[in-house]
């Protein structure tokens, strides 16, 4: 039985640790925190269970939704399936349309037909876009950007459809965002057969998701865990085990960040890239609303007005100081969650009741301050929304909440020594930062491991 040490306990570690485990491997975990999961998990904020992080999954997230079936989670249960959707408040904007059994290639072809908000000239440019990178295979030169691919495509479909969608998978605009990457989610969000293209949204909390009963299956494999434990250095960590203990194989799971601090004095070239990465933040305003005659939104997701990507962009995107990124934003919010609406019917105990009226604003690369995020995203929800009496329950702003995907981006490999390897969002792979994308390196770092050792 080969022994494996994986430290660090997100999403990529969880799926690594269950994928060896279930090749028969003898796994230990070790884990920062008290609580496994990493950015997308659980935490305690002003007295209420919410997540790191407002996330959202697509049909297409197959290595996710197999991890989840695989220790006997049911994900219909626990997701709720929606159609693509980037509609307002006001009901406007574009959905994917026709019936489920519809791929969802044919589904975009008919909304982009049906779209009232586009004029023909506008449909026109995106079904040219569409054509055009079908006929490609999706395959772009590394070095595009999503601006660069959409030449061609009319200001208002950049608007209204390009750019939320940059926003939402890749977390950047579309000037400083892999047209590569991108092409490659819109492949497989529309040609990975029915429902591929749907978005998949948590009807429960994000530790209860996959984090704590992956936990517990690891548990009765005979996985060992360990919680709380940092590991400062990998080479004293190794001094203190007696031979017959040391693993066959080390597999780093951590963040970009703690991963090059512990590889750096092991393969400095390997840490070197890692160290080149950049992030872009994400925050999670969480607000109560109790206006009375509030019944919660029309539907569990709804896309926002947002300026944070033309207010921000030139600022970002030239380098600019501190002082001035962010100058300009008066709405940074581009979604709005309804945590009422999707709790409705959650089995645990209470915890419908505690997210009844709980809304989660996201600002994707916002650049901006806690508390200007907070008070934007209140002035938000007051003008868009309408809502009067509102209670600021926090903002959760995760500065390195994603790596920023770049076209061009160098990402490292899964192995760094001989019997040391590596697997995250970040480690090279398909996709931008993304659960997906972590459970994947997870996946696949497990493959080559059990095949070397
Ligand atoms: C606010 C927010 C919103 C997001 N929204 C979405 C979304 O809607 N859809 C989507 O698909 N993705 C989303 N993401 C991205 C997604 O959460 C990440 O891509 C994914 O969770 C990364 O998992 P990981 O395992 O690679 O890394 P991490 O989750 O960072 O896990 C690394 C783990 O290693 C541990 N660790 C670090 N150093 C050490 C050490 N020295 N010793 C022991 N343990 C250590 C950490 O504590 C952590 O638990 C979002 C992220 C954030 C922050």
């Amino acid at each position: 039985m080969k022994k494996i040490l994986i430290i660090g306990a997100g999403w990529a570690g969880l799926s690594a640790a269950v994928q060896a485990t279930q090749r028969g491997a003898n796994v230990t975990l070790i884990e920062a925190r008290n609580e496994l999961g990493g950015r997308a998990r659980s935490v305690l904020l002003n007295n209420h269970i919410l997540d790191n992080g407002q996330h959202i999954l697509i049909g297409a997230y197959k290595a996710t939704l197999d991890l989840m079936s695989s220790i006997g989670l049911n994900p219909k249960e626990l997701l709720i399936r929606k159609r693509m959707s980037l509609k307002d408040f006001n009901d406007q904007g574009f959905e994917l349309s026709g019936p489920d059994s519809f791929a969802p290639a044919l589904q975009f072809l008919l909304a982009t037909l049906r779209c009232s908000q586009w004029s023909l000239k506008d449909k026109y440019s995106l079904l040219r876009f569409a054509v055009k990178w079908v006929i490609r295979g999706f395959k772009c030169g590394q070095e595009n950007s999503v601006k660069d691919i959409c030449s061609g495509v009319s200001n208002r479909v950049i608007e209204t459809l390009i750019t939320p969608l940059c926003l939402s998978a890749l977390n950047s605009p579309i000037e400083i965002s892999s047209g590569q990457i991108f092409l490659r989610v819109l492949r497989d969000a529309m040609f990975s057969g029915p429902g591929s293209s749907d978005f998949l949204i948590p009807r429960c909390d994000l530790s209860e998701l996959l984090p704590k009963a992956c936990e517990k299956w690891l548990l009765h494999k005979g996985c060992t865990i360990q919680k709380g434990r940092r590991i400062e250095s990998l080479i004293d960590q190794l001094d203190t085990l007696k031979d017959a203990q040391k693993p066959d194989a080390i597999i780093i799971a951590c963040d970009p960040s703690n991963a090059a601090r512990l590889i750096k004095s092991i393969n400095p070239q390997w840490a070197g890239v890692v160290e080149g990465i950049e992030y872009t933040q994400i925050a999670s305003t969480y607000i109560r609303c109790t206006d009375a005659n509030f019944k919660g939104l029309p539907q569990p997701l709804i896309m926002l007005r947002s300026d944070a990507s033309n207010a921000s962009n030139a600022s970002n995107a030239s380098n600019a100081g501190e002082a001035d990124k962010g100058v300009g934003i008066k709405a940074p919010a581009q979604f709005v969650f309804d945590r009422g609406y999707l709790f409705k019917g959650n089995l645990s105990p209470g915890s419908a009741d505690s997210n009844s009226g709980i809304l989660s604003f996201v600002s994707s690369y916002a650049t901006l301050t806690n508390e200007q995020i907070s008070s934007l995203v209140m002035e938000q929800a007051r003008q868009e929304l309408g809502l009067t009496k509102l209670e600021h329950l926090g903002t959760i702003n995760e500065r390195r909440a994603t790596f920023c995907c770049k076209p061009g981006l160098v990402r490292p490999g899964p192995q760094i020594s001989d019997q040391l390897w590596a697997c995250g969002d970040y480690v090279a792979g398909p996709y931008p930062s993304t659960l997906e994308g972590a459970v994947l390196s997870g996946v696949a770092v497990i493959q080559k491991v059990m095949g070397s050792c």
